[in-house]
């Protein structure tokens, strides 16, 4: 060992530097703002081509192993990994379009993105179109407009538990070379992989099923590397033209993976929503057991909801699982696997029985999150939808006695011991 001749501030910095290479089995967490370089002509590569790793919020090797990961979940060309689900869709549509463009959502989306639509790229000059009937691809086609650059919806969207019908939504924006931006975070790759059925991006919160556990935030966006510069190109200037001081485009130096490259190049880095290295381990090793936990978790659902249609104080239960609900159908020829666990019912007795609900619950856990090992509850109405008024809310699927459950591992019979528990009590009130 050589005997360290440097002063206290300098080894405190320098010291115990380990460069030993190390066959680590689980993805090494490089907890690191940047990396050294081997040489001069090293950095200047970096720089110009961007091969390799310089600074971690434009690239870190944990980040990059979930990245690949994720890809392959979803059976996309390429992931990129963000700091949430928020800055995924946002990233996501700030590739797509910019200012005096215009996308086509659904209605039926999370409030925290109907709010990007509304407040924050309406500011930036991007309008939005929503559409209410969602499985009516002529509601699509009506609504697009020459400078239309997305079509943007839920796999399975909160609260009614649509089912969107990918093939047939993709293909309306195909016609056109519109890409359909899909969220697929209520059903997670396991259960569909919206781009085998032709989307061309797929973003989720991360830090719902995917990281699993409830503990780290995170988002992905995986893009389809579909893009075609003759068919799409007049909807993508951005990606065929040539860049900055006449470099080449982005299509020329990255092809069909041209709009992946450039949110990986030009947005993500740049609006800076980059993970923590850390809670890019945590997600990549909760999307580990993704398929154990959503095969489980999508049986629990099940039995619970059909153990809440069969009680007398459920007025309705908006779950895809069950016959009784409209996308049935669909989502038995989209989903493989379970039908998710995130669901609303809806109580007879209204707010006071919600409330009571609750209040009351012991295995379920009260708070605003979904996707997690443990069973939650969250009376939208009060919460997610407070904003909206009781018109939008009854269209949306958001009744007073409406609650929202996202079904965790636990043992079943401890879920609807719960609940039979609780309803006992809402039944004596509501007779
Ligand atoms: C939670 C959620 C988001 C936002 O993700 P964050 O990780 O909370 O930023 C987006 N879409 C859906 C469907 C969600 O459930």
């Amino acid at each position: 060992m050589t005997v360290d001749t440097t002063s206290f501030h300098t080894r405190a910095v320098h010291a115990g530097r380990g460069q030993g290479a190390a066959s680590s089995r689980a993805t090494p967490i490089y907890l690191t703002a940047g990396f050294e370089f081997d040489d001069f002509d090293h950095a200047a590569d970096h720089f110009g081509t961007g091969a390799g790793f310089g600074y971690t919020r434009t690239g870190n090797p944990t980040v990059r192993a979930v990245e690949r990961q994720l890809a392959a979940l979803e059976g996309g060309a390429d992931a990129l990994l963000l700091a949430s689900g928020q800055a995924a869709v946002a990233t996501a549509l700030l590739t797509v379009a910019g200012a005096g463009d215009h996308i086509v959502s659904s209605t039926h989306i999370y409030e925290g993105t109907r709010g990007l639509f509304l407040d924050n790229l309406a500011r930036l000059g991007i309008e939005t179109t929503f559409i209410d009937d969602i499985a009516d691809p002529s509601a699509w086609l009506s609504a697009i407009r020459p400078n239309t650059r997305a079509l943007f919806a839920e796999s399975i969207a909160n609260a009614r538990n649509d089912i969107l019908d990918i093939a047939a939504i993709s293909a309306v924006g195909d016609e056109f070379a519109i890409p359909l931006i899909v969220d697929n975070t209520l059903a997670t790759p396991y259960l569909v992989r919206p781009i085998e059925h032709g989307a061309a991006v797929v973003v989720h919160s991360a830090s719902k099923f995917l990281a699993g556990h409830g503990s780290v935030l995170g988002g992905v966006l995986v893009d389809d590397g579909r893009f075609d510069a003759a068919k799409a190109g007049h909807n993508a200037p951005h990606l065929v033209l040539p860049g900055r001081g006449g470099q080449p485009s982005v299509v020329e130096r990255h092809g069909a993976n041209a709009r992946g490259a450039y949110a990986r190049e030009s947005v993500a880095p740049r609006f800076g929503a980059s993970p923590s290295p850390l809670n890019a381990f945590l997600i990549g090793q909760g999307a580990e057991t993704l398929g154990l936990r959503v095969e489980r978790q999508s049986r629990n659902a099940l039995e619970v909801a059909r153990w809440l249609e069969a009680h007398d104080a459920v007025e309705s239960v908006d779950y895809v699982g069950l016959e009784s609900h409209p996308d049935h159908a669909r989502a038995v020829a989209y989903l493989d696997g379970g039908f998710g666990s995130i669901f609303t019912f809806t109580l007879r007795g209204g707010l006071e029985a919600a409330r009571d609900f609750v209040e009351s619950v012991q295995v379920f856990t009260h708070m605003t999150h979904i996707g997690d090992v443990r069973s939650l509850v969250l009376h939208p109405g009060t919460t997610s939808h407070s904003a909206r008024t009781d018109a939008e809310r009854d269209e949306l699927g958001v009744k007073p006695g409406t609650l929202r459950l996202s079904i965790g591992i636990e043992d079943v019979s401890d879920l609807v011991g719960d609940l039979s528990r609780v309803l006992t009590g809402a039944r004596e009130t509501v007779a």
